[in-house]
């Protein structure tokens, strides 16, 4: 099935927009991006990777979507709480957090990037995760073409 990544993520922004106080920029320069997916399951990784971007940042999100010669690429970029260095390569597992303690007050089971990863890999993609500690995360996702 073909997907439009552009008007996929422009329809999930909308709903989110109209649920939350936040300030959520979406950017593309190119309409329509095309891939063969589940509509459905890569809806739930963007969801995924946004509540998480709100549940731990204040300020705005940034959306991108682009593709190059082999790739669709989707970007969600936070300026919130960051992920340390040395957890970067556990929060894909299970019921994984970080921090229990910084985790408690926002809740989650720790599932949505396990989740996330698992469709990735559906889809013969990937995601990559990019973060610094007080500055922010960067959550990029490959879609081959
Ligand atoms: P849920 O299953 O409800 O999404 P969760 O957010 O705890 O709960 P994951 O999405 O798997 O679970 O994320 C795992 C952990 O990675 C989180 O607990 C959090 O510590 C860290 N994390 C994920 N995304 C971000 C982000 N954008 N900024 C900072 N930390 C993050």
């Amino acid at each position: 099935n073909e997907v439009n990544l552009v008007s996929l993520c422009q329809n999930i922004l909308k709903q989110f927009k109209h649920v939350y106080r936040r300030e959520i920029t979406f950017h593309s320069e190119e309409d329509p991006i095309i891939i063969r997916a589940d509509e459905l399951k890569i809806k739930q990784v963007i969801i995924i990777l946004l509540d998480n971007a709100m549940k731990y940042s204040k300020d705005k999100i940034d959306v991108f979507v682009e593709q190059n010669e082999n790739h669709a690429i989707v970007r969600v970029k936070d300026y919130g709480i960051g992920i340390p260095q040395d957890e970067i390569n556990n929060i894909f597992e299970r019921f994984y957090r970080v921090d229990k303690a910084r985790s408690r007050e926002t809740g989650g089971s720790g599932l949505g990037l396990y989740i996330a990863k698992s469709i990735m890999k559906l889809h013969k993609g990937e995601i990559k995760i990019t973060s610094k500690e007080g500055e922010g995360t960067h959550v990029l996702l490959f879609f081959p073409i």
